[in-house]
């Protein structure tokens, strides 16, 4: 039976990401050797780097005076590295979720901390909307897609101070003017690549300004110096990032994966609207078009268990919920196809007509 793949991370990845990541674990550009036992100074590898960083800059239409950087240790890594190469004094944050929180409480490292606003005391079920960015932050940080509470900034916001934006879940979903952003970063391994490698899309004159001395391995300006090789870059996922680039350019762009993904999330937000049995649990105007929560409403709470197994014997894999909003959620990536969501929604209506 086919399997549609929900998972909110690692998660789901396109065909051809997986096919010619396979190929190259055998064979890898012809070289008669596994893309993981060359060395990354190869040409062959060298060719892989370049490409990955210039279909990303194509892709989301980043400005000369920005680099596209390929570095290890995840998201979490960069919620230290932000601070450390950005901030003087102080720094404003945005609390949106549990991810915000652990980038805001990383940043107390390096100095003064303002939560301009929270959604905390409502679990993350909406974005706060009327707070104001001290001016003299040296940077304000936003996490554009909550992952676990389905919420997401969906339009790139203006903002006195420089913008800095945790995107590992919503990367390449939607066009952005990276132009209004000093810093953009992200896992791989929501929307693009295997985990193992993370993205960060830096404006090139915001460095060097802390007057502080950064250990060579966090200074962006190391990886950016040496476009990403300063060290042994993660070569495997940085290979599956430009396959899903190449893919991400054959179905037209970011503008053509946002009719798209607007399009599924919007059966399914439309199908939780309708079924007497489940309530969405986001703000309806802050719904996330990547990752999609939902319960039962307060009169079918017991069936929770049941539709997760009758979903589970459909098909249906990794719609259980985070345990800090319970339920589920479906996680509606780029490379997840309609019909996917489609099938989850017979599947409630199903569910539905049984009860
Ligand atoms: C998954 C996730 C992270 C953590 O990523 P790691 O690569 O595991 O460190 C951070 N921020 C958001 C929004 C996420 O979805």
């Amino acid at each position: 039976m086919k399997k549609h793949n929900f998972y909110a991370g690692p998660s789901i990845l396109p065909d051809s990401t997986i096919k010619n990541t396979a190929d190259a674990v055998l064979n890898f550009a012809g070289t008669g050797l596994s893309v993981m036992e060359v060395s990354h100074r190869g040409k062959e590898f060298v060719a892989v780097m370049d490409e990955a960083q210039a279909l990303f800059k194509e892709l989301l239409n980043i400005p000369d005076d920005y680099e596209v950087l390929f570095l290890g240790g995840g998201a979490s890594t960069q919620f230290c590295m932000v601070p450390y190469n950005l901030m003087k004094k102080k720094a404003a944050y945005l609390n949106t979720g549990a991810w915000a929180a652990k980038a805001l409480k990383e940043a107390k490292f390096f100095g003064e901390v303002v939560e301009v606003a929270s959604s905390k005391e409502a679990n993350y079920n909406y974005i706060p909307k009327n707070y104001e960015v001290p001016a003299d932050s040296d940077y304000f940080h936003i996490t554009t897609n909550n992952t676990i509470y389905g919420t997401e900034i969906k339009e790139d916001l203006d903002v006195n101070v420089p913008l800095v934006a945790d995107m590992s879940s919503d990367i390449f979903s939607r066009p952005v003017d990276v132009s209004k952003y000093a810093i953009i970063y992200g896992g791989a391994q929501k929307n693009l690549a295997p985990a193992g490698v993370a993205f960060v899309i830096v404006k090139k004159d915001i460095l060097g300004k802390t007057g502080r001395d950064i250990p060579t391995m966090l200074d962006y300006r190391t990886h950016a110096d040496k476009g990403s090789m300063f060290n042994t870059p993660p070569v495997l996922p940085v290979f599956a990032a430009l396959q899903t680039l190449k893919w991400l350019k054959e179905q037209g762009g970011v503008a053509a994966m946002q009719k798209k993904n607007e399009e599924k999330a919007g059966l399914l937000y439309d199908e939780i609207d309708r079924n007497k049995l489940f309530k969405g649990t986001a703000a309806k105007e802050d719904r996330s078009l990547m990752n999609i929560c939902f319960v039962m409403n307060d009169e079918f709470a017991e069936l929770e268990k049941e539709f997760l197994d009758f979903a589970t014997i459909r098909g249906m894999i990794g719609i259980k919920g985070h345990r800090s909003v319970g339920g589920f959620r479906a996680s509606t990536y780029n490379a997840l196809p309609y019909e996917s969501v489609k099938a989850l929604v017979e599947t409630m209506q199903e569910f539905e007509k049984k009860h």
